[in-house]
């Protein structure tokens, strides 16, 4: 399984971002159209279908590549705020204490918010 994955990861290198031949990974290049990445232990014809959607990266640019793609702001169906309470915390006079009350939010969430920690894209 190992040689296999650094078998294609030699045929189908370097980085196809930065040309690196360090800390080559296999990279789904639309990351929506992965199954798995536990295929090498897969019969070729199955692993091959899926290969055939992947590129190499190195760590570096595979990492850059996977922040850059995640979901940001109200996108992230993790947010626990809107565009809109990202607007007021920051145009709002009152104290970041009062802001988390009125938003039912945590006070570190509503303090990373308005010193752009955080949401910085807004
Ligand atoms: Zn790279």
């Amino acid at each position: 399984v190992a040689r296999r994955r650094a078998e294609w990861i030699a045929d189908n290198g370097p980085c196809i971002d930065c040309l690196s031949r360090e800390g080559l990974e296999v990279d789904h290049a639309d990351a929506s159209t992965k199954v798995t990445h536990r295929i090498w232990s897969w019969s070729k014809a199955r692993r091959d279908a899926e290969l055939a959607k992947c590129v190499v990266r190195c760590n570096s640019c595979h990492k850059k590549k996977t922040v850059a793609e995640r979901p940001r702001g109200e996108d992230n169906p993790a947010s626990k705020l809107r565009t809109a309470d990202v607007l007021m915390i920051r145009a709002s006079a009152l104290t970041l204490r009062a802001l988390a009350d009125q938003l039912d939010a945590d006070y570190t969430l509503v303090w990373q918010v308005r010193t752009r920690r955080i949401w910085q894209h807004i």
